[in-house]
């Protein structure tokens, strides 16, 4: 099964790794062809202006229509990206997640920590960097991690976010179950 991570800017290289560490073949994806290759999609962390902007229109566009029709994970700035509404500033997003997100809500103080949250009941490293805030959970969401009182990942249906970087922990179960997601016929 080929995985893709877009590798327009940020984190992308910590996805890889950690996706073929699960036995994945990755398509680093630079170019919006790419995208009919993979059976699923990895957003990673970086800055989500920055990859809307390197996309352009026509790569944004491209975006919109796989998400809407296949597996994706974002994580960070991948989350805000997958978002539907977007603050702090404003700014559009792909709209495959029904949520409202806050970028840089934790301000410069908290700019990035490591804590623990929990998977479902389960306890997982969480490290933040600069990280998003789900202010809002639409109806028909699952949220699948809690950080105190807040959901750090959620998913709707074949797409999954969250707003802390699992990819620079070494626990693997957020891309298991990713991976899982793709897995089971939405490809
Ligand atoms: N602050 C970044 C943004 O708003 C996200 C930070 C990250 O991905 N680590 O896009």
């Amino acid at each position: 099964m080929k995985v893709g991570v877009l590798a327009v800017q940020g984190d992308f290289d910590a996805h890889r790794k950690r996706l073929e560490e699960l036995g994945a073949e990755v398509v680093l994806v630079r170019k919006p062809e790419q995208l009919d290759e993979i059976a699923g999609l990895v957003l990673p962390g970086g800055e989500s202006g920055a990859i809307l902007r390197i996309l352009g229109e026509r790569g944004v566009e491209k975006l919109k229509q796989f998400v809407r029709r296949k597996p994706a994970f974002g994580t960070c700035a991948g989350a805000i990206l997958l978002a539907k509404e977007i603050t702090n500033p404003e700014q559009p997003g792909l709209g495959a997640l029904d949520i409202r997100i806050r970028r840089n809500a934790y301000g410069r103080q908290i700019d990035s920590s490591i804590r623990e949250g929990r998977l479902g009941s389960a306890p997982l490293e969480m490290v933040f960097i600069r990280a998003p805030k789900i202010e809002r959970v639409g109806p028909g969401l699952e949220v699948l991690a809690t950080e105190g009182k807040d959901p750090v990942a959620v998913r709707q249906g074949k797409t999954m976010a969250a707003t802390f970087h699992p990819e620079l922990s070494d626990d693997t179960r957020m891309h298991q179950e990713f991976l899982k997601l793709i897995g089971n016929g939405h490809n």
